[in-house]
C-alpha cells in the first residue's frame, strides 16, 4: 500500500439538472478518489441522494442522474482517508436537525476529530458513520446561535486539521476552505449558476468560466442573494497549501494558486536537471505523473526525451491475480518496457515521487531486463520523509523509503546506477518559499495531531 489519492468535490447551485454537472465535474475529478462517489441534490424542499462504491461512472447510471432532482447538487469522489469502508461513510454526509436538512462533501482530514467526537458522544450525541466529516453535523446541529450562518461558523472554528468543504442547505452553498488552505476548492461560473470545485478541470469539462480560488480561512455562500463571501470566520489565517497538490494530486490541466499545474512540474524537471545532471542517451518518464517533468528534464539537458514505459490506461481498481504469482505482477499489469527504445541505452527515469521504494525498484528491474545499460532514477520532488495527516492517506513514516535510508541506501535498494531527488530548495524556487505545507519533505508540520 502506498499514498492514496484523496478526495474530490463538486458543488452546482442555480442550474436545471444540477445534479447531471456535478456527476460530469465528478468525472472530472476521478484522480482524486476511486473508491466511492455519491450526489445528494435539492429541489428547494427534498433532498435527493445516491451513492456507492466504485468509479463515477460505476456508480451511476441515467436513472439514478434522474432522481437526483433539483437545482442545486454536491457530490463526492472519495477515497477514505479516516474512518473504514462502510456505506455509511461515502459522502455527501446529509442529515436533518432542527433548521431543515444539511448535506456536507468534505475533502481534507480534521486531525482533532476524535478529541470532539469522544466529547460529543459522552454528551448524548450518536454517530452514524465514522468518518470525521460528521463531527461537523454534529456541531452545527449541536450550537446555541441564532442564525445557521452563525451555527456554521461556530462549528468551523472549532475544527483544527484540513477541510475544504462544500454544504448544501435547501436553498444555498457554502463553500470553505480551512484557514490553512491546505486541500483545493475554486469557485467558477456557469451562466447565472456557480460551481464550486476542488479543481479547475471541472469548469472547463462543463463549460463554466473559472472565477477564481476560495481563500484559506474564507467561506463563500451561493444563494438567494447572490454570492456573499466572508473572511471572518477564523480569527487567524495560517497559509500551508499543500505543496503535494503539484507535485503529484492535481490534474496536470489544472490551474490551482494561480499557477497552472503542468507547467510547475515542467520547471521542476528543468530545476532538477540543473540540480542534477547525469549523462545519459534517454529521458523517460514514469507515466503518467512523470511525463511533464520529464520533458522540463529533457529539454533543460538536451537528452531526447522518449517514452520507454508504456502504460495500460484501462486497468481497473479490481483485477483477479492468479494464484501462483507471477514476477512484478502488480507494475507489470500497469506499465510494459518498450524495448527497441530501452536496449544498450544509457537511460533516465523520472517520476514524481518515492513513496515506499517499490515501484522505482520494479522499474529498474524492468528496464535492466529489456537491456537498458544504465538506470538513473531522478525524482522531481525532494524525499517524502513524514508522513501526512492533513487529507492523504500515508503509509506509516517506518514505510517512507526515505525516512530510513540514505540516498545512497535507496540507489542500492532500487539497484538503479544513480539516484537523484529534486531538493527542497529547488522546489521552492519552482512553487515560491512561504505559503505551503512542505511536512512530508521537512516534517514541519502546520498544526499537531492527534493520531
Ligand atoms: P512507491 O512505489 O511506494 O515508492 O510509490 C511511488 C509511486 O507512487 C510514484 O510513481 C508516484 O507517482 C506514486 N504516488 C505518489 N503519491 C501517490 C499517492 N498519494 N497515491 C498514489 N500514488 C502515488
Amino acid at each position: 500500500m502506498k499514498l492514496k489519492e484523496y478526495c474530490g468535490i463538486v458543488g452546482v447551485y442555480n442550474k436545471s439538472e444540477a445534479a447531471n454537472y456535478v456527476y460530469l465535474g465528478l468525472h472530472a475529478l476521478q484522480h482524486r478518489g476511486q473508491e466511492a462517489a455519491g450526489i445528494v441534490s435539492t429541489d428547494g424542499g427534498q433532498f435527493y441522494e445516491y451513492k456507492g462504491y466504485g468509479l463515477v461512472n460505476e456508480v451511476f447510471n441515467k436513472n439514478a442522474i434522474s432522481s437526483l432532482k433539483g437545482k442545486i447538487a454536491v457530490g463526492h469522489n472519495r477515497y477514505s482517508t479516516f474512518g473504514d469502508d462502510s456505506v455509511a461513510n461515502i459522502q455527501p454526509l446529509s442529515a436533518q436537525f432542527d433548521m431543515g436538512k444539511i448535506a456536507v462533501a468534505h475533502n481534507g482530514n480534521i486531525v482533532n476529530a476524535n478529541i470532539i467526537k469522544t466529547e460529543l458522544v459522552k454528551d448524548g450525541a450518536i454517530f452514524n458513520s465514522n468518518s470525521d466529516t460528521e463531527v461537523i453535523i454534529h456541531l452545527i446541529a449541536r450550537s446555541q446561535k441564532e442564525t445557521f450562518l452563525e451555527r456554521l461558523k461556530d462549528a468551523l472554528r472549532v475544527l483544527k486539521g484540513a477541510f475544504s468543504l462544500i454544504v448544501m442547505r435547501e436553498d444555498a452553498l457554502y463553500a470553505i476552505r480551512d484557514p490553512w488552505g491546505f486541500r483545493p476548492l475554486s469557485m467558477g461560473k456557469l451562466d447565472d449558476s456557480i460551481v464550486f470545485a476542488s479543481e479547475s478541470c471541472v469548469f472547463d469539462l462543463i463549460g463554466a468560466e473559472f472565477i477564481r480560488d476560495i481563500n484559506p480561512g474564507e467561506m463563500v455562500i451561493a444563494g438567494n442573494e447572490g454570492v456573499k463571501h466572508y473572511e471572518d470566520v477564523f480569527n487567524e489565517i495560517k497559509e500551508s497549501k499543500c505543496v503535494f497538490e503539484y507535485i503529484y494530486f492535481a490534474r496536470p490541466d489544472s490551474y490551482l494558486w494561480g499557477k497552472h499545474i503542468y507547467s510547475i512540474r515542467k520547471k521542476m524537471g528543468e530545476v532538477l536537471a540543473e540540480e542534477s545532471p547525469v549523462d545519459a542517451d534517454i529521458v523517460i518518464p514514469t507515466p503518467d505523473s512523470g511525463v511533464p517533468a520529464a520533458l522540463g528534464f529533457s529539454q533543460k539537458s538536451g537528452i531526447p526525451f522518449d517514452f520507454g514505459l508504456i502504460r495500460n490506461h484501462y486497468v481497473g481498481r479490481t483485477f483477479i491475480e492468479p494464484a501462483q504469482s507471477i514476477r512484478h505482477f502488480g507494475v507489470r499489469l500497469k506499465l510494459n518496457p518498450a524495448k527497441d527504445v530501452l536496449k544498450n541505452k544509457r537511460v533516465i527515469v523520472i517520476d514524481d515521487s518515492i513513496v515506499r521504494g517499490t515501484t522505482s525498484k520494479r522499474i529498474v528491474k524492468m528496464l535492466k531486463s529489456v537491456g537498458a545499460k544504465e538506470v538513473h532514477i531522478r525524482i522531481a520532488s525532494p524525499p517524502v520523509v513524514s508522513p501526512c495527516f492533513y487529507g492523504i492517506d500515508t503509509p506509516t513514516k517506518k514505510e517512507l523509503i526515505a525516512s530510513s535510508h540514505t540516498i545512497e541506501e535507496i540507489r542500492k535498494y532500487t539497484t538503479a546506477d544513480s539516484v537523484a531527488y529534486l531538493s527542497l530548495n529547488g522546489l521552492k524556487k519552482v512553487v515560491g518559499e512561504s505559503g505551503y505545507c512542505f511536512a512530508c519533505f521537512n516534517g514541519e508540520y502546520p498544526i499537531e495531531f492527534d493520531k
